[in-house]
């Protein structure tokens, strides 16, 4: 008997692997793998969702015009150029069905966001990397892995799992350098914890630009909604139009269209977010730096890097073993080419003090 096989490429795909969100015998858990919402989601979010139950025999508005309404009004952007998805990861997966196929290559940094490869393989296009500099996308080795063959370029602005960013004169500076033909894709997922950095932007106005770049944005990071998967991208006219052809005709759920607008108006709940994290996160670093051995990386996410020292019984699998048994879940990133790292994300105070006790647990133990 013969098998259906799937397309060249599929079999090659290693599963996407989400944070874990539980740990056999722990009684209580602290789940700081996902990068989700310390706060939760927000309270006009939850709302709008419960608000949402009785019509749920609708279908959803297939265009989610009342988000893409709200998206433009907020950020001051063209309606027509704003595509939705169910997370940016669907708009991730999109972009490259519509502009990669076999034997294509998708070109990304280092420590880049596992979703590029995978999305990749799924249409047999070849995922390849460039060198990334003190774990920071470098603009000359993106240029430099250029081949005729590259169709996308994806850079993640922060990257996770590595906290980094460029500037948006980096960005620029990228996007002049790729021929016209490659499609630039600035994944902004990160975009609304960035603060005070005025080299920064998440990338709406390359988009306006040009007829080459893509911003993606999502509800899953500063919103505390992963669950309900919601993302949008903000593309040129003739890639929005792709987009919408290409995508699933009700892709995003009725009750995420009237959460994601209840969010966007929540602007006491995100700026709440935004200050906890900062300020949690860099108590949090301060403290790691204090230990020996331990490294707490700079980050511009909701999340933190933590190096921990090679040798056995103290290396990261030993932290995450340790941490796991005591019901507290960081994420490995051994995927990343990072297996000396456990990447921490931000929770809320209380969270992250019995994080930091554990790991002071580990380091004397
Ligand atoms: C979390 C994340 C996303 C997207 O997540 P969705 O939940 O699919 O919107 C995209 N890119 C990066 C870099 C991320 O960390």
């Amino acid at each position: 008997m013969t098998a259906p096989t799937p397309r060249p490429g599929i079999l090659d795909i290693a599963p996407y692997v989400g944070g874990k969100s539980s740990s056999a015998g722990a009684t209580r858990v602290i789940k700081l793998s996902s990068n989700e919402g310390a706060l939760g989601p927000s309270p006009k979010a939850i709302e709008a969702l419960q608000k949402s139950a009785t019509r749920l025999h609708r279908y959803p508005d297939g265009g989610s015009d009342i988000l893409r309404a709200k998206l433009a009004e907020k950020y001051d952007l063209e309606f027509d150029q704003i595509v939705c998805g169910a997370g940016s990861d669907e708009l991730i997966t999109l972009l490259i069905r519509a502009y990669a196929g076999p034997g294509d290559e998708v070109l990304y940094s280092q420590h880049g966001f596992l979703m590029y490869p995978i999305a990749a393989k799924g249409v047999g296009a070849v995922p390849v990397t460039a060198a990334e500099t003190n774990m920071t996308a470098s603009v000359d080795s993106i240029l430099a892995a250029v081949t005729d063959k590259t169709k996308i370029v994806f850079v993640a602005n922060p990257n996770n799992p590595t906290g980094t960013y460029i500037t948006s004169a980096e960005v620029a500076r990228l996007r002049d350098g790729l021929r016209e033909d490659i499609l630039l894709v600035v994944d902004a997922a990160y975009a609304e914890f960035m603060t005070g950095q005025e080299d920064y932007t998440a990338g709406a106005e390359l988009v306006a630009k040009g007829d080459n770049t893509v911003m993606t944005r999502t509800f899953s990071k500063i919103y505390g909604l992963g669950g309900i998967r919601l993302g949008w991208c903000y593309a040129p006219p003739a890639i929005a139009d792709v987009l919408q052809r290409l995508r699933n005709p009700f892709n995003v759920g009725l009750p995420s269209q009237e959460a994601g607008v209840a969010a966007l108006e929540d602007d006491d709940f995100v700026n709440a977010c935004v200050r906890h994290n900062s300020e949690t996160r860099e108590w949090f670093r301060e403290e790691i730096n204090k230990l020996s051995g331990l490294k707490a990386h700079p980050s511009y996410g909701n999340f933190v890097m933590v190096e921990f020292p090679m040798a056995e019984g103290k290396n990261a699998d030993a932290a995450n073993e340790f941490m796991m048994a005591r019901g507290v879940i960081p994420r490995k990133i051994g995927a990343y080419g990072l297996p000396q790292m456990l990447r921490i994300s931000i929770g809320t105070l209380e969270e992250m003090q019995i994080c930091l006790q554990t790991i002071k647990d580990f380091i004397a133990n």
